[in-house]
């Protein structure tokens, strides 16, 4: 029986990249005789427009019944002004918590042959390869109670909860440790538990759960000095666990420092190992339509699919070794492109990473 993926192109630039990574995987299917059965959905923006919900019923029950989605990315401009239970992110949120995928992995790795694309030094930089771990279904983006409310002077307030309980913790600490046990073997956990309780019990919990691991070394760092330390030595980290929001903000700071964020992919997987891929990147409203879109991080994704979701180590490892000789062979999209390299848009793009497996 062939693998159930299901495939969320998504808004904007999410049709054009995600018809890449299809492309790959027709490839992969042929080589390695890995048969997929793939089925679309709708969701975002362009599910709003079609049925007036940003993630339909329908969508919830594919994403149940399939081992596992591919995803392009949602939102753009022209939804900003919805409500916000109508905008593409919150369907995007819907799904996450409605498949449970409490544990997004961020992998950044700096491709040799990008080096000069980082905006820091090449000797900070080079060589850099570090998994973010982030919580992704609890914290301060779904704790209740929320809202705007008037106060008694007639002033608005906004407010929103930040909490964790233990169960939440460990699991995601097991996810960050098992995780280590395959790379360098070792773990920071990024809080603040100087200034916030929830961050003291993650702490607490982080600290317990280590100890079913003795050969990984943990440590914990406050989360304004991780974002210091990031840009100053970056190299230090091996995995990076960290709650909902730290993660938000300090996985799209690891990604600058890879030099594009067309290049990164991630996974979000749930205690099954069901996961949803998608690149790291917005739907990148500004350059949709114009072809020229990097497709690699969500080629990239469809990598950490057959991994993490299908146990297809081979097949996953051929697509990374493609995407290196690819940029082994100079070609760029204009977004990684400078002096002396091959100027190709994201079609070209996907040909020479099929081309190349
Ligand atoms: P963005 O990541 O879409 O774009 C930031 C910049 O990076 C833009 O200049 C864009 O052109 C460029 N860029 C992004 N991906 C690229 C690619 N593959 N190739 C070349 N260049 C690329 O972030 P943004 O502008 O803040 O957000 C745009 C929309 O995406 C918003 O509606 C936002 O809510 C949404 N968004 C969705 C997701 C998701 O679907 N998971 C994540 C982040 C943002």
């Amino acid at each position: 029986m062939g693998k159930k993926l299901l495939i969320l192109k998504g808004d904007c630039i999410g049709p054009e990249i995600v018809n890449e990574a299809i492309k790959v995987l027709r490839k992969i299917s042929q080589l390695y005789s890995i048969d997929f059965e793939m089925t679309e959905g709708l969701l975002g923006g362009a599910a709003y427009d079609e049925t007036g919900d940003p993630c339909p019923e329908e969508t919830l029950e594919k994403g149940h019944q399939c081992d596992a989605i591919l995803m392009g990315s949602v939102g753009g401009p022209i939804w900003d002004g919805l409500d916000r239970r109508f905008r593409p992110e919150t369907g995007l949120l819907k799904l996450r918590s409605d498949l449970e995928l409490f544990g997004n992995l961020r992998p950044a790795i700096l491709y040799p042959q990008l080096v000069a694309a980082s905006s820091l030094k090449p000797e900070i930089v080079s060589g850099l390869n570090i998994l973010i771990v982030r919580e992704l279904t609890g914290g301060i983006y779904f704790g209740e109670p929320r809202g705007i409310r008037i106060l008694e002077n007639g002033e608005k307030e906004g407010f929103n909860t930040y909490k964790y309980c233990e169960s939440e913790i460990r699991r995601i600490g097991h996810l960050a440790f098992d995780a280590a046990m395959l790379r360098d073997k070792r773990v920071c956990s990024v809080d603040k538990a100087n200034v916030l309780e929830a961050s003291m019990l993650w702490r607490e919990i982080i600290e317990e759960t280590a100890s079913d691991y003795p050969e990984v070394t943990l440590s914990h760092m406050y989360v304004d000095n991780a974002a210091m330390q990031l840009v100053k030595e970056p190299k230090q980290f091996d995995v990076v666990v960290t709650g909902n929001m730290f993660g938000d903000i300090l996985s799209d700071a690891a990604a600058m420092l890879t030099g594009s964020i067309g290049m990164l992919p991630s996974a979000s997987l749930n205690k099954n190992g069901k996961g949803l891929y998608e690149p790291c990147h917005g739907s990148a409203p500004d350059i949709a339509g114009q072809g020229i879109a990097n497709p690699l991080a969500t080629i990239l994704s469809a990598a950490m699919l057959l991994r993490h979701s299908f146990g297809e180590n081979e097949a996953a490892n051929a697509i990374e070794n493609a995407v290196s000789d690819v940029l082994d062979a100079g070609l760029r999209t204009p977004d990684i492109c400078s002096q002396g390299n091959i100027r190709v848009n994201t079609s070209d793009m996907g040909d020479a990473v099929a081309a190349a497996l």
